[in-house]
Protein backbone atom coordinates (compact mmCIF):
# COMPACT_ATOMS: atom_id res chain seq x y z
CA UNK A 1 0.00 0.00 0.00
CA UNK A 2 1.29 3.52 -0.68
CA UNK A 3 1.35 6.26 0.84
CA UNK A 4 -1.79 9.01 2.09
CA UNK A 5 -0.09 11.38 0.18
CA UNK A 6 0.42 9.59 -2.97
CA UNK A 7 -3.75 8.46 -3.09
CA UNK A 8 -4.14 12.50 -2.38
CA UNK A 9 -1.97 12.78 -5.39
CA UNK A 10 -3.39 10.72 -8.08
CA UNK A 11 -7.17 11.50 -7.20
CA UNK A 12 -6.02 15.60 -7.40
CA UNK A 13 -4.30 14.33 -11.25
CA UNK A 14 -7.64 12.59 -12.01
CA UNK A 15 -9.90 15.17 -11.05
CA UNK A 16 -7.85 17.42 -12.65
CA UNK A 17 -7.97 15.58 -15.75
CA UNK A 18 -11.86 15.14 -15.50
CA UNK A 19 -12.19 19.09 -15.24
CA UNK A 20 -10.05 19.03 -18.43
CA UNK A 21 -11.89 17.13 -20.44
CA UNK A 22 -14.90 18.43 -19.61
CA UNK A 23 -13.81 21.95 -20.77
CA UNK A 24 -12.80 20.71 -23.88
CA UNK A 25 -16.27 19.52 -24.66
CA UNK A 26 -17.94 22.53 -23.44
CA UNK A 27 -19.50 20.44 -20.35
CA UNK A 28 -19.37 21.54 -17.00
CA UNK A 29 -17.26 19.42 -15.12
CA UNK A 30 -19.84 18.88 -12.19
CA UNK A 31 -21.83 16.33 -14.77
CA UNK A 32 -19.29 13.73 -13.63
CA UNK A 33 -19.22 11.19 -11.61
CA UNK A 34 -15.66 9.30 -10.63
CA UNK A 35 -16.33 6.22 -9.28
CA UNK A 36 -12.84 4.87 -7.98
CA UNK A 37 -12.80 1.04 -8.93
CA UNK A 38 -11.25 -0.55 -5.64
CA UNK A 39 -11.30 -3.98 -6.98
CA UNK A 40 -8.53 -6.42 -5.44
CA UNK A 41 -7.59 -3.63 -2.99
CA UNK A 42 -7.44 -4.56 0.58
CA UNK A 43 -9.30 -2.35 3.14
CA UNK A 44 -6.40 -0.57 4.02
CA UNK A 45 -6.72 1.45 1.09
CA UNK A 46 -10.16 2.17 0.56
CA UNK A 47 -9.85 3.40 4.01
CA UNK A 48 -6.82 5.64 2.63
CA UNK A 49 -9.09 6.87 0.07
CA UNK A 50 -12.23 7.60 2.60
CA UNK A 51 -9.98 9.56 4.27
CA UNK A 52 -9.44 11.62 1.27
CA UNK A 53 -13.43 12.06 1.03
CA UNK A 54 -14.11 8.53 -1.35
CA UNK A 55 -17.58 7.79 -0.70
CA UNK A 56 -18.39 5.49 -3.34
CA UNK A 57 -16.45 2.35 -4.89
CA UNK A 58 -16.55 0.19 -7.92
CA UNK A 59 -16.17 -4.28 -7.50
CA UNK A 60 -16.70 -6.56 -10.03
CA UNK A 61 -17.20 -9.23 -7.01
CA UNK A 62 -19.94 -10.33 -5.48
CA UNK A 63 -18.25 -12.23 -2.30
CA UNK A 64 -15.60 -9.38 -2.23
CA UNK A 65 -18.44 -6.54 -2.15
CA UNK A 66 -19.93 -8.96 0.71
CA UNK A 67 -16.75 -8.81 2.48
CA UNK A 68 -16.28 -4.81 1.96
CA UNK A 69 -19.72 -4.09 2.76
CA UNK A 70 -19.67 -6.24 6.35
CA UNK A 71 -16.34 -3.65 6.86
CA UNK A 72 -17.45 -0.20 5.54
CA UNK A 73 -21.44 -0.76 6.58
CA UNK A 74 -23.01 2.53 5.17
CA UNK A 75 -19.29 4.56 4.67
CA UNK A 76 -18.60 3.44 1.16
CA UNK A 77 -21.75 2.68 -1.51
CA UNK A 78 -20.89 -0.27 -3.64
CA UNK A 79 -21.60 -0.16 -7.34
CA UNK A 80 -20.88 -3.62 -9.48
CA UNK A 81 -19.41 -3.37 -12.21
CA UNK A 82 -18.30 -6.95 -12.99
CA UNK A 83 -19.96 -9.92 -14.97
CA UNK A 84 -22.90 -10.79 -12.42
CA UNK A 85 -23.66 -14.60 -12.06
CA UNK A 86 -27.43 -15.36 -12.34
CA UNK A 87 -26.86 -17.48 -9.01
CA UNK A 88 -25.34 -14.42 -6.96
CA UNK A 89 -27.89 -11.99 -7.94
CA UNK A 90 -29.70 -12.36 -3.96
CA UNK A 91 -26.65 -11.66 -2.45
CA UNK A 92 -25.70 -8.83 -4.12
CA UNK A 93 -29.03 -6.68 -4.67
CA UNK A 94 -29.39 -4.99 -0.98
CA UNK A 95 -25.55 -4.33 -0.59
CA UNK A 96 -25.18 -2.05 -4.21
CA UNK A 97 -26.41 1.10 -5.45
CA UNK A 98 -26.18 0.46 -9.36
CA UNK A 99 -25.39 -2.37 -11.08
CA UNK A 100 -23.65 -1.24 -14.21
CA UNK A 101 -23.49 -4.71 -15.92
CA UNK A 102 -26.79 -6.00 -16.29
CA UNK A 103 -26.07 -7.41 -19.96
CA UNK A 104 -28.55 -10.04 -20.66
CA UNK A 105 -32.38 -10.17 -20.18
CA UNK A 106 -32.46 -13.25 -18.44
CA UNK A 107 -30.38 -11.65 -15.72
CA UNK A 108 -32.61 -8.43 -15.81
CA UNK A 109 -35.42 -10.98 -15.62
CA UNK A 110 -33.79 -12.15 -12.49
CA UNK A 111 -33.22 -9.03 -10.84
CA UNK A 112 -36.80 -7.96 -10.78
CA UNK A 113 -37.79 -11.26 -9.83
CA UNK A 114 -35.38 -11.41 -6.75
CA UNK A 115 -36.06 -7.81 -6.63
CA UNK A 116 -39.62 -8.20 -5.95
CA UNK A 117 -39.35 -11.28 -3.49
CA UNK A 118 -36.65 -9.09 -1.23
CA UNK A 119 -39.04 -6.06 -1.15
CA UNK A 120 -36.11 -3.84 -3.69
CA UNK A 121 -36.02 -1.89 -6.77
CA UNK A 122 -32.66 -2.28 -8.05
CA UNK A 123 -30.85 0.52 -10.12
CA UNK A 124 -29.19 -0.56 -13.04
CA UNK A 125 -27.68 0.30 -16.27
CA UNK A 126 -27.75 -1.62 -19.87
CA UNK A 127 -24.06 -3.04 -20.66
CA UNK A 128 -23.57 -3.43 -24.38
CA UNK A 129 -21.17 -4.31 -26.15
CA UNK A 130 -21.11 -1.22 -28.59
CA UNK A 131 -17.27 -2.71 -30.37
CA UNK A 132 -19.21 -6.29 -30.85
CA UNK A 133 -15.89 -8.08 -29.26
CA UNK A 134 -16.72 -11.85 -28.55
CA UNK A 135 -14.87 -12.07 -25.29
CA UNK A 136 -16.71 -8.99 -24.00
CA UNK A 137 -20.78 -9.41 -22.42
CA UNK A 138 -23.22 -7.11 -23.31
CA UNK A 139 -26.04 -6.65 -25.63
CA UNK A 140 -25.60 -5.10 -29.19
CA UNK A 141 -26.50 -1.87 -30.20
CA UNK A 142 -29.18 -3.53 -32.30
CA UNK A 143 -30.83 -5.32 -29.65
CA UNK A 144 -31.46 -2.39 -27.68
CA UNK A 145 -34.60 -0.98 -28.57
CA UNK A 146 -36.27 -4.34 -27.63
CA UNK A 147 -34.58 -4.95 -25.02
CA UNK A 148 -36.02 -1.33 -23.37
CA UNK A 149 -39.46 -2.82 -24.77
CA UNK A 150 -39.09 -5.77 -22.46
CA UNK A 151 -37.81 -3.93 -19.59
CA UNK A 152 -40.71 -1.59 -19.59
CA UNK A 153 -42.70 -4.50 -17.96
CA UNK A 154 -40.26 -5.14 -15.10
CA UNK A 155 -41.66 -3.65 -11.94
CA UNK A 156 -38.41 -4.53 -9.63
CA UNK A 157 -36.17 -2.53 -11.53
CA UNK A 158 -35.64 0.62 -12.93
CA UNK A 159 -33.27 1.38 -15.63
CA UNK A 160 -31.13 4.88 -15.00
CA UNK A 161 -28.76 4.88 -18.46
CA UNK A 162 -26.10 3.14 -20.16
CA UNK A 163 -23.07 1.10 -19.65
CA UNK A 164 -19.98 -0.01 -21.92
CA UNK A 165 -16.63 -1.32 -21.62
CA UNK A 166 -14.36 -0.37 -24.79
CA UNK A 167 -11.44 -2.54 -26.35
CA UNK A 168 -8.36 -2.75 -24.83
CA UNK A 169 -6.05 -0.11 -27.30
CA UNK A 170 -2.82 2.00 -27.12
CA UNK A 171 -4.15 4.79 -28.42
CA UNK A 172 -6.89 5.63 -26.67
CA UNK A 173 -8.58 8.22 -29.40
CA UNK A 174 -9.30 4.62 -31.33
CA UNK A 175 -12.04 4.12 -28.81
CA UNK A 176 -13.94 7.52 -29.60
CA UNK A 177 -16.11 5.90 -32.17
CA UNK A 178 -17.56 3.41 -29.60
CA UNK A 179 -17.91 6.12 -27.09
CA UNK A 180 -19.85 8.58 -29.38
CA UNK A 181 -21.77 5.74 -30.60
CA UNK A 182 -22.79 4.89 -27.10
CA UNK A 183 -23.79 8.20 -26.32
CA UNK A 184 -26.05 8.42 -29.40
CA UNK A 185 -27.95 5.53 -28.36
CA UNK A 186 -28.29 7.17 -24.79
CA UNK A 187 -29.61 10.46 -26.12
CA UNK A 188 -32.19 8.54 -28.95
CA UNK A 189 -33.47 6.93 -25.89
CA UNK A 190 -33.81 9.56 -23.75
CA UNK A 191 -37.34 10.07 -25.09
CA UNK A 192 -39.08 7.00 -24.26
CA UNK A 193 -42.81 5.90 -23.08
CA UNK A 194 -41.35 3.97 -19.89
CA UNK A 195 -41.96 5.12 -16.57
CA UNK A 196 -38.99 2.56 -15.57
CA UNK A 197 -36.36 3.54 -17.84
CA UNK A 198 -34.62 6.79 -17.67
CA UNK A 199 -31.64 7.85 -19.34
CA UNK A 200 -29.71 9.14 -16.47
CA UNK A 201 -26.00 7.81 -16.43
CA UNK A 202 -23.88 6.99 -19.13
CA UNK A 203 -21.15 4.70 -17.69
CA UNK A 204 -17.98 4.60 -20.19
CA UNK A 205 -13.88 5.32 -19.87
CA UNK A 206 -11.62 4.01 -17.57
CA UNK A 207 -8.46 4.37 -16.65
CA UNK A 208 -6.51 4.99 -20.41
CA UNK A 209 -9.78 6.20 -22.10
CA UNK A 210 -11.74 8.29 -19.52
CA UNK A 211 -10.74 11.32 -21.15
CA UNK A 212 -11.61 11.31 -24.41
CA UNK A 213 -15.22 9.72 -22.90
CA UNK A 214 -15.62 12.31 -21.25
CA UNK A 215 -15.22 14.86 -24.44
CA UNK A 216 -17.85 12.13 -26.22
CA UNK A 217 -20.09 12.48 -23.08
CA UNK A 218 -19.76 10.43 -20.13
CA UNK A 219 -21.28 11.33 -17.22
CA UNK A 220 -19.60 8.91 -15.29
CA UNK A 221 -15.98 7.09 -15.79
CA UNK A 222 -14.70 3.85 -13.75
CA UNK A 223 -11.37 4.45 -12.73
CA UNK A 224 -9.03 1.94 -11.09
CA UNK A 225 -5.21 1.94 -12.21
CA UNK A 226 -4.81 6.02 -12.15
CA UNK A 227 -5.36 5.90 -8.63
CA UNK A 228 -4.54 2.91 -6.68
CA UNK A 229 -1.51 1.69 -9.49
CA UNK A 230 -1.39 -1.53 -11.09
CA UNK A 231 -3.70 -4.47 -9.39
CA UNK A 232 -2.07 -7.67 -7.82
CA UNK A 233 -4.06 -10.59 -8.25
CA UNK A 234 -3.21 -13.33 -5.79
CA UNK A 235 -4.21 -16.79 -5.74
CA UNK A 236 -5.65 -17.23 -2.38
C1 LIG B 1 -11.38 -2.94 -13.56
C2 LIG B 1 -12.46 -2.18 -14.24
C3 LIG B 1 -12.36 -0.79 -14.42
C4 LIG B 1 -11.15 0.03 -14.02
O1 LIG B 1 -10.08 -0.24 -14.89
P1 LIG B 1 -8.74 0.64 -14.88
O2 LIG B 1 -8.19 0.44 -16.23
O3 LIG B 1 -7.89 0.09 -13.79
O4 LIG B 1 -9.13 2.05 -14.61
C5 LIG B 1 -13.44 -0.14 -15.02
N1 LIG B 1 -14.55 -0.81 -15.41
C6 LIG B 1 -14.67 -2.14 -15.25
C7 LIG B 1 -15.92 -2.81 -15.69
C8 LIG B 1 -13.64 -2.87 -14.67
O5 LIG B 1 -13.78 -4.19 -14.51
Amino acid sequence: MEGLETYEERFRQVRENIRGAAERAGRDPEEITLLPVTKTQPVEVLEAAWQLGMRVAGENHVQEIAEKKKHFGDRIRFHMIGHLQRNKVRQVLDKVELIHSVDSLRLARDIDRIGEEMGLCPKILIEVNVAKEASKYGITVEELPETLEELSHFSHLRVEGLMTIAPFVENPEENRPVFRALRQLFVDNRENPFHNIEMNVLSMGMTNDYQVAIEEGATLVRIGTALFGARQYTTA
